[in-house]
C-alpha cells in the first residue's frame, strides 16, 4: 500500500495554558494598552521585553507590531533614508525588501550559497555599495558570523539581524541577533513563538534604543519601559524622533511570556524532528542535503534540500507527487512567486542585476514547513515518501539540465 502524510503544514500548537490564563487576567482587567497601567503595575509588554532582553544578554529591548516593523524601526533608528542603499539576501522572504522600500531604501542584492547562506564573497565585492546590511538569516541557516562581522566591521558597515527564523539560535555560542547592530524578530503564527502578530528588536546602543522607543509610538510615556536606557538619554531624542505607531499590546505580551520561557524545549523538539528527516533522506540519488556547521546552533522550525542542476518539469513532476501523497513541499525556483515563496527578481519594485550562480541555486531549492504538531513517526513517514518519489523521478527521467 503507498503511504499517504495526513498531518497539516500550517497547523501549530496551541497556546499554553499558562498564556491564556493570562490573557485572560488582561482581558478581565481591560488594559490592553501597554502604557495603561494602574499604579506602580508593569505592564506585560515591559515584562516580556525585560525578559527576552536577559534571554540573548542584550541591554536593551522593544516589542513592536511585527517582525517587519521591528526592522524598519532599526533601519530608522539608524538613520536610513529616502534613497539609501541597504545590502540584503537574494534568497529571503518578501517583508524584508519590503522593510527597505518601506524607509525608501533600495535593496542591493547579496547572493546565496549551495549551503543556503548569503554569499561573504559576493557581500565582500558589493561592500562599497550601502553602509548597511539588512542580514536575513534565512529558513535559520547562519553564515559563518564571525567572517561576516570581520568584513562589515573593516568596511564600516552597519549590520543588522532578521532573526526571523533563528529566534533561540546561535552561531559560535553567541546568540542570533547579538552581532549585530539590532537583531528583529517576529512572532507571528509561523515563527519561533506565536502570538499571531508581533515583533521584537534588541540592542545595547542606549542612542539607538531610545530613538527606537520613541520611533514605535512611546509619546512621552517611555519611562514605562523597563528594558530600556537611562531617563536622559532621551532628553533630545525625545523632541526630534517621529512616532510611527507601532507598539506591542499586552495580550500579545500576556501569550509570549510563558513561550519564551519554553522556548529551549521547543528549539530541542524542532531539532529531534528535523534529524529524523535528515536521517531518512541521506543517500538519496540526486538530492543535496544543507549541511549544518558545528559552530551553527539552529532551530529547525522548517527543512529545506537542494534538488541542484535539475530542470523545472522534473521537479514539478516530483513536487506533483509528494503533494499526491499529502506531502506539500514549496520551490523557490518557479518562474512566478506563489503562496510564500517569491525570490529578489520576483520583487519588481526593485532593480535588480542577474545573479546567475543565485539562481543555480533558487531553481533547486525545495522547502518544508516542520510544525510541532508533526510527531518524530510523522517526519520519517514524509522522509520515506520524498526519498521515494526524488528517487522515482531521478531514475526514471533525465533530470537534469
Ligand atoms: C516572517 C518574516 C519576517 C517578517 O515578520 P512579520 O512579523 O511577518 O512582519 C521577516 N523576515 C523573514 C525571513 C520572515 O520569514
Amino acid at each position: 500500500m503507498t503511504e499517504r502524510f495526513q498531518g497539516s503544514f500550517t497547523q501549530q500548537e496551541p497556546i499554553p495554558d499558562e498564556g491564556i490564563a493570562a490573557a485572560n487576567a488582561v482581558m478581565q482587567s481591560g488594559r490592553l494598552h501597554r502604557y495603561n497601567t494602574s499604579g506602580d503595575e508593569v505592564s506585560e509588554a515591559a515584562r516580556l521585553e525585560e525578559e527576552f532582553a536577559a534571554s540573548v544578554g542584550a541591554k536593551y529591548c522593544l516589542a513592536v507590531a511585527s517582525g517587519g516593523y521591528a526592522m524598519t524601526t532599526a533601519m530608522r533608528a539608524c538613520g536610513v533614508g529616502h534613497g539609501d542603499r541597504v545590502l540584503t539576501n537574494a534568497f529571503t522572504l518578501a517583508p524584508v525588501p519590503g522593510a527597505i522600500a518601506a524607509v525608501g531604501g533600495v535593496p542591493v542584492f547579496v547572493g546565496v550559497t549551495e549551503d543556503l547562506v548569503i554569499d561573504l564573497d559576493d557581500l565582500a565585492a558589493k561592500l562599497d555599495q550601502a553602509k548597511v546590511l539588512l542580514l536575513s538569516h534565512m529558513r535559520g541557516h547562519i553564515c559563518d558570523m564571525n567572517r561576516l562581522m570581520a568584513l562589515c566591521d573593516a568596511a564600516g558597515v552597519t549590520v543588522i539581524e532578521d532573526c526571523a527564523h533563528t529566534m533561540g539560535a546561535a552561531w559560535d555560542g553567541v546568540p542570533s541577533g547579538r552581532w549585530g547592530r539590532f537583531g528583529c524578530y517576529s512572532t507571528q503564527t509561523y515563527k519561533h513563538i506565536n502570538s499571531g502578530e508581533g515583533g521584537l528588536l534588541i540592542g545595547d546602543d542606549p542612542a539607538d534604543m531610545a530613538r527606537a522607543i520613541m520611533l514605535s509610538g512611546s509619546y512621552m510615556l517611555f519611562e514605562k519601559h523597563r528594558a530600556a536606557p537611562p531617563l536622559e538619554t532621551f532628553a533630545q531624542i525625545k523632541f526630534e524622533t517621529p512616532n510611527i505607531s507601532g507598539r506591542m499590546d499586552n495580550l500579545r505580551a500576556a501569550i509570549l511570556r510563558p513561550q519564551l520561557r519554553d522556548l529551549g524545549t521547543q528549539a530541542a523538539r524542532w531539532n529531534a524532528r528535523y534529524r529524523v528527516l535528515e536521517d531518512g533522506l541521506a543517500n538519496t540519488p540526486g538530492l543535496r542535503l544543507i549541511p549544518r556547521p558545528d559552530k551553527e546552533q539552529f532551530v529547525a522550525s522548517s527543512f529545506q534540500f537542494l534538488l541542484l542542476d535539475w530542470n523545472a518539469a522534473a521537479v514539478a513532476d516530483v513536487l506533483g507527487r509528494c503533494a499526491a501523497r499529502g506531502v506539500e513541499l514549496k520551490w523557490f525556483g518557479g518562474a512566478e512567486p506563489t503562496g510564500f515563496t517569491s525570490r529578489y527578481d520576483s520583487w519588481r519594485y526593485a532593480p535588480s542585476e542577474p545573479m546567475p550562480a543565485s539562481d543555480r541555486v533558487l531553481a533547486g531549492v525545495i522547502d518544508m514547513r516542520l510544525p510541532l504538531t508533526f510527531s518524530d513517526e510523522d517526519c520519517a513517514l514524509l522522509a520515506r515518501i520524498i526519498k521515494a518519489e526524488v528517487s522515482a523521478v531521478y531514475q526514471g527521467t533525465a533530470v537534469t539540465e
